[in-house]
Parts: C-alpha cells; sequence; structure tokens
C-alpha cells in the first residue's frame, strides 16, 4: 500500500495532551497501512472519551472510521466544537455517576459534597475500576491517561488541574452539571445517599454541646456517620456556591 499522510488539528484543550500550550495543535503522520481514526488520535496522546467530533474531509465520522490516504482530520473536545454545534456527538453529557481513581481521594470528596455519586477505592487496581464503570455504568475520571485509552471506556475525562478544587469545576462542566449541583446529600466518607435524622434517634451519639445547639441532622444508612451544620458549615457552603458559580462561568 502507498505510504500516505494525515494531518490532524487538535482544537481547544486538547492541545495539553500534545504537551503544547493553549491553542490549536497541528501533528502529521505518515502510515503505510489502512488505520482507525481512533487508533491514530490515541497515537498522539489525546484518549478517545475526551474527543466529541471528529471531521476527515470536513464529513462527521465516528470513532471506527478507516484511513487510508491523504487526509485532513480536525478533532475537537467536549464543549468547545467550533462552529459544528450541530453536528453529531461522540461523547455524552449530563453523566451523573462516576468512577474515580486511587489518586483522586479529593475530588471525590468535592464531587460527593455536591451530591454527585463517585465509587472510590483509595487502592482500587485498573482491573478493579473498569469492572465498577462498566457493571455500574459509570464514567472513568482519571489522570491515567493510558487508562482513559482503554477500548472498554465508553465515558471518561482526565483532569487537566491538579487541585481538587479545580478538577471539581472541570467535571461539572465536562459533564453539564451545575443544574444538578445538590450539597450535603450525600455522604463524603462512604458515598450514600443521606437521610433526615431525627434527634431523639441519634442524640446518644451526640457531643454535649451539640445536643444543645444543633436540631437537624443527616445521617449515612450505611457507615452511620452523622451530619450537621455545624461551624465548619459556612465554610463548606461558600466552598460549594464557588464550584456552582465558577462552573457556570465560561472560562
Ligand atoms: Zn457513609
Amino acid at each position: 500500500m502507498k505510504p500516505f499522510k494525515v494531518r490532524l488539528r487538535f482544537h481547544g484543550n486538547l492541545s495539553v495532551f500534545l504537551g503544547s500550550k493553549a491553542g490549536d495543535a497541528v501533528i502529521e503522520r505518515r502510515l503505510a497501512e489502512k488505520t482507525s481514526i481512533k487508533d491514530v488520535i490515541e497515537s498522539c496522546g489525546v484518549p478517545h472519551p475526551e474527543v466529541d467530533l471528529i471531521l476527515v474531509d470536513e464529513q462527521t465520522v465516528g470513532f471506527d472510521h478507516t484511513l487510508a490516504n491523504d487526509t485532513k482530520v480536525e478533532i475537537f473536545p467536549v464543549g468547545n466544537r467550533g462552529t459544528y454545534r450541530t453536528e453529531k456527538q461522540l461523547q455524552t453529557v449530563g453523566i451523573v455517576t462516576f468512577v474515580a481513581d486511587g489518586h483522586l481521594g479529593r475530588l471525590t470528596r468535592n464531587l460527593r459534597l455536591i451530591g454527585f455519586d463517585v465509587a472510590y477505592r483509595q487502592n482500587a487496581d485498573d482491573h478493579q475500576l473498569l469492572d465498577v464503570m462498566v457493571r455500574e455504568n459509570r464514567a472513568l475520571l482519571t489522570r491515567d491517561r493510558r487508562l482513559l485509552m482503554h477500548a472498554i471506556v465508553q465515558d471518561g475525562y482526565w483532569p487537566r488541574s491538579q487541585n481538587a478544587d479545580e478538577q471539581t469545576i472541570e467535571v461539572v462542566r465536562r459533564f453539564d452539571l451545575s443544574e444538578l449541583i445538590a450539597p450535603f446529600t450525600r455522604c463524603l466518607r462512604c458515598n450514600a445517599a443521606l437521610e433526615e435524622a431525627a434527634k431523639a434517634e441519634i442524640i446518644d451519639k451526640l457531643e454535649p454541646l451539640t445536643k444543645i445547639y444543633y436540631h437537624q441532622f443527616r445521617r449515612c444508612p450505611d457507615c452511620k456517620q452523622i451530619y450537621w451544620s455545624g461551624s465548619h458549615f459556612p465554610k463548606l457552603q461558600r466552598r460549594v456556591e464557588e464550584i456552582r458559580s465558577r462552573a457556570r462561568g465560561k472560562a
């Protein structure tokens, strides 16, 4: 087969995967055999769950599209589709259940704080993460690019920032969750949905001052942790509001 040349233009924040600064990045690949567009894109370091729209010679294609001759390819991330807004999307937004890898403990806590269902085990290995992802139909959150490239991954995201608050805002934006934020409804420790608890039922578990000053409580049905709007609460509330407002903003 005659070798051919593929010119790939990666739009928006996909350039982070190419090690280049902000802005579009162009990569050229010489190929000598038929290759799927997905394999070519991933060979550049960009995991397929990050790709929302692919145009080959100005036509929308799916990941199974095969390249066999000189081609120009445009690749767009989620949330930055240029002028091609009406074209077919490859990624889903509005996913509300996640599985996070063992390095994302603080992101996990933040997402639970604002009400999202995040499966997390600090020592989970790749196999276990993928297993939970498939079995429970969750999107994978990981900073391990190779893991995100695994063929079995449908939905996933690679947080750009190393900072948990920034990562939280990124995830809310990526999956378009800002209207679904439900703070203080989920156990931060074990992920279960919290239940209202009558003070009388839990009073023997409270510290003396808490008994006096607080009247509304929530309890985790699984790990039995008790939550109330204590002295730390205004700080948490401010954090939730900041996440909410920044996730709605554009930049
Ligand atoms: Zn719990």
